[in-house]
């Protein structure tokens, strides 16, 4: 039998082959689900001016220093600042301003007072008022210029995913446009003679083709855009004409299904194996032992993953998906893991690393546990399960056997 690969080892080779895509600038409305390229820089302060963190009065602290209930502190309001306003009134001893949430505190103001702290609150607030308890310091419910952050100051760094939080807090520096890697244009291809479009009637040893669904949307959660979605027989030609294509559509990337491992119609391999653009290892995991890797002359990627539907999805998962991420730059490229308890004993392969869909029994929050999602076992071909699956619990090759409470590491994936 020829030596294993480790899945490190493996993926070693495929994170040295990637190379990062260029940077594009876009306004922010559309950069969800991109990696930044360049850090993110605030454009303004943040707050952008001094304002009220209170509807209530904007104050000079020692006209109100003392205030209390049997103590209160009148005061005459000379102005009216809504959000929005660029007035900056002057105040007086014994003068106020009436301010609302986000308006800007005038020059003269030290402190604002809450409504609920004056006798008649909204009421009566543009006349004089009685204020009945003291601001705990000069600055209350002020928000200070730039105390979130300084125009320049660097908000996010490079290799982070922009979601609607990030993409917000560009909006909020005062950013329009973001430096963002290209999105990875990404082939798919699903090979086999046996293989039907999904819902269509299946003859005598035919099977819906699912892979491409499969592999073309956790490539989109990636970050790629699928360019071209093909399934196609166990014929060189075929093969080679699709690949023709991807890269007529300029494919960075490119994903076949099936045909990789030990049969007598291994289209991937024996189009594309020795001698050719891609090597062919085992790697000691279970499932997806048999990888196909490499690049066409242009520099497109290719993976051959096997065509298993859970073989196809462990593998996207450990070995296509980090690629793609680092391609656009991403700090962090792995899955999160987390480490919960059985809650059912089951079998692991002997020396290999078993990758088993799981689901998470999340009852009790304090004590989230694991079980597999598919009932038959882990069995490669269990597509159907692999739909209740929303994590793989990662089991080491030295491992025989998982007992009911033993740790296990979980890998995150919905
Ligand atoms: P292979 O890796 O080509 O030997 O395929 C392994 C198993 O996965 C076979 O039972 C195939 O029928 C099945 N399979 C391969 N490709 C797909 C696909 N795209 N969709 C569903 N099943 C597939
Ligand atoms: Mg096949």
């Amino acid at each position: 039998m020829s030596e294993l690969l480790t899945v490190e080892e493996h993926l070693r080779s495929i994170l040295g082959a990637v190379r990062q895509l260029e940077a594009e600038t876009i306004p922010v409305p559309g950069a969800r689900g991109r990696t930044l390229s360049s850090p993110l820089r605030a454009a303004v302060d943040i707050p952008v001016f001094d304002n009220s963190a209170m509807d209530g009065f904007a104050v000079r602290f020692v006209d109100v220093a003392d205030a209390a209930a049997d103590a209160p502190a009148p005061l005459r309001v000379v102005a009216d600042l809504p959000a929005g306003t660029d007035l900056d009134p002057p105040l007086g001893p014994g003068e106020a301003a009436r301010i609302m949430t986000g308006s800007p505190v005038p020059a003269a103001a030290d402190a604002v007072v809450p409504f609920e702290d004056t006798v008649g609150g909204l009421e009566d607030s543009l006349g004089v008022i009685s204020v009945v308890r003291a601001p705990r310091a000069a600055g209350a419910h002020i928000r200070r210029r730039g105390e979130d952050a300084r125009e320049g100051d660097v908000l996010l760094p490079a290799g982070t995913l922009v979601g609607p939080l990030q993409a917000a807090a560009a909006a909020a520096a005062g950013v329009s446009h973001l430096a963002v890697a290209r999105t990875p244009r990404v082939a798919i291809v699903s090979t086999g003679s046996e293989l039907a479009a999904a819902g269509s009637p299946l003859l005598r040893g035919q099977i819906p083709e699912s892979n491409s669904e499969l592999l073309a949307g956790l490539a989109e959660e990636a970050g790629a855009g699928v360019v071209l979605r093909r399934s196609v027989p166990d014929e060189s030609d075929a093969l080679r004409a699709v690949l023709a294509h991807a890269d007529d559509v300029g494919a960075d990337v490119i994903v076949f299904s099936g045909g990789v491992s030990a049969g007598a119609y291994e289209v991937v391999k024996g189009t594309l194996g020795p001698g050719g653009e891609m090597g062919f290892v085992k790697v000691a995991m279970q499932p997806g032992k048999p990888q196909g890797f490499g690049h066409v002359p242009g520099g497109a990627l290719l993976f051959g993953l096997p065509g298993n539907p859970v073989s196809a999805a462990v593998s996207f998962e450990v070995f296509v998906r980090p690629a793609l991420l680092a391609m656009q730059g991403r700090t962090d490229i792995h899955r999160p893991v987390i480490r919960l308890g059985a809650a059912v004993s089951w079998r692991t392969p002997p020396g290999r690393r078993q990758y088993l869909p799981a689901v998470i029994d999340r009852t009790d929050p304090a004590r989230w546990t694991v079980r597999p999602a598919t009932g038959g076992g882990s069995g490669s071909h269990l597509a159907g399960g692999l739909g209740r699956a929303e994590a793989y619990a990662i089991v080491p090759a030295g491992v025989d056997a998982v007992a009911a409470g033993d740790l296990v590491d979980v890998m995150l994936v919905s």
